[in-house]
C-alpha cells in the first residue's frame, strides 16, 4: 500500500513538472513575436537574437516576412517635410490598469486592461501592449538611443501601427519609470502581476512631431504594412530603469537596421 502511495506521489509530481513545462512553453510561443500581440499567436518557431537563430536566419522560420523588402527597422536619415500629415490623436486614459507584466525571453512587455487607442486618419487603433528594445532598433542619422519604446497598436482591420519611442538617460530619478521599474520580471518566462493603475501617457514626450514610413514587425514574423510613427524628440528614463531592463533582457535586443528599397520617410511639422 505504502508502495502504491509513493509510485502515485512520483507520477503526480512528474504530471505537475510536465504541466509547468508546458505552461512556460505555452507563454513563450504565446508572445513570441514582441512587436504582435498575445490571442493570434500560433505555429511559432525558436528565435534569439544572437547565433543559429539570429536576426540572419529569420527568414528561414516558415511562413514569415522577415526576408521582404519593407522590413523594419530602419536608418532614418533622409526625410520629406510634408503639412498634410496630421498629428496622432491619442485617447490614452489617466488611469489605465495594468495587469502583469511579462518577460518573455526576448523582451519585457507590459499587458493591460483595453480601452486606450490612437486615431490617425480617422482611423481607430487599439494600444494593445508596449515592450523595450535595449539599445534602439531605429537610428536617426546613424544615432543609436540607449532604449526604444514600441507602443503597439492594431485596428479592426488587424493592421498594425507602431508609435516609438526613443530614450535617453535620465540621472535624476524619474516617478514614471520608478513604477514601471518596481515590477519588472527577473527570469525568462517570468510573470509580474501588477493590478495597478497607471497613466500611460507619461511614457509620451511632451513635443509629439514624428517621422512616419512603411515597415515591418521587428521581430519574427516581421509582418510587413506596418505604420510607423517614430517621435523625434526622445524621453528620459532613469540610468536605474535602463540599467534593470540590460540585466534581464536579451543582450542587444535590437535588429539591425534594413534596407529602404526605394521607400520614403516622411515627416511631420
Ligand atoms: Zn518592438
Amino acid at each position: 500500500m505504502k508502495k502504491g502511495i509513493k509510485i502515485f506521489a512520483v507520477i503526480a509530481a512528474l504530471v505537475l513538472a510536465t504541466a509547468c513545462n508546458n505552461k512556460s512553453k505555452e507563454t513563450e510561443q504565446s508572445v513570441t513575436s514582441s512587436d504582435s500581440t498575445k490571442t493570434e499567436e500560433h505555429h511559432k518557431k525558436h528565435w534569439e537574437y544572437e547565433g543559429e537563430a539570429g536576426p540572419d536566419h529569420w527568414s528561414e522560420i516558415d511562413q514569415n516576412d522577415c526576408g521582404g523588402k519593407t522590413q523594419s527597422p530602419i536608418d532614418i536619415v533622409e526625410t520629406e517635410k510634408d503639412k498634410t500629415i496630421k498629428p496622432i490623436d491619442f485617447h490614452y486614459n489617466q488611469k489605465t490598469k495594468i495587469h502583469d507584466v511579462v518577460n518573455n525571453g526576448h523582451t519585457i512587455q507590459f499587458d493591460f486592461e483595453p480601452g486606450d487607442y490612437i486615431v490617425i486618419n480617422g482611423d481607430q487603433y487599439e494600444l494593445k501592449q508596449f515592450h523595450f528594445h535595449e539599445s534602439a532598433e531605429h537610428t536617426i542619422k546613424g544615432v543609436r538611443y540607449p532604449l526604444e519604446i514600441h507602443m503597439v497598436h492594431k485596428n479592426k482591420d488587424g493592421k498594425f501601427a507602431v508609435v516609438s519611442i526613443m530614450a535617453q538617460e535620465d540621472k535624476k530619478s524619474n516617478e514614471t519609470f520608478e513604477f514601471l521599474d518596481k515590477y519588472l520580471p527577473k527570469k525568462a518566462n517570468d510573470t509580474v502581476k501588477v493590478n495597478n493603475d497607471f497613466n500611460i501617457n507619461k511614457v509620451l514626450p511632451q513635443n509629439r512631431s514624428f517621422y512616419t514610413y512603411t515597415g515591418s514587425l521587428t521581430t519574427p514574423p516581421c509582418t510587413e504594412s506596418v505604420q510607423w510613427f517614430i517621435f523625434k524628440t526622445p524621453i528620459e528614463v532613469s540610468i536605474k530603469m535602463i540599467t534593470d531592463l540590460k540585466k534581464i533582457m536579451p543582450l542587444n535586443n535590437f535588429r539591425n537596421v534594413q534596407e529602404l528599397n526605394g521607400r520614403k520617410i516622411k515627416e511631420s511639422i
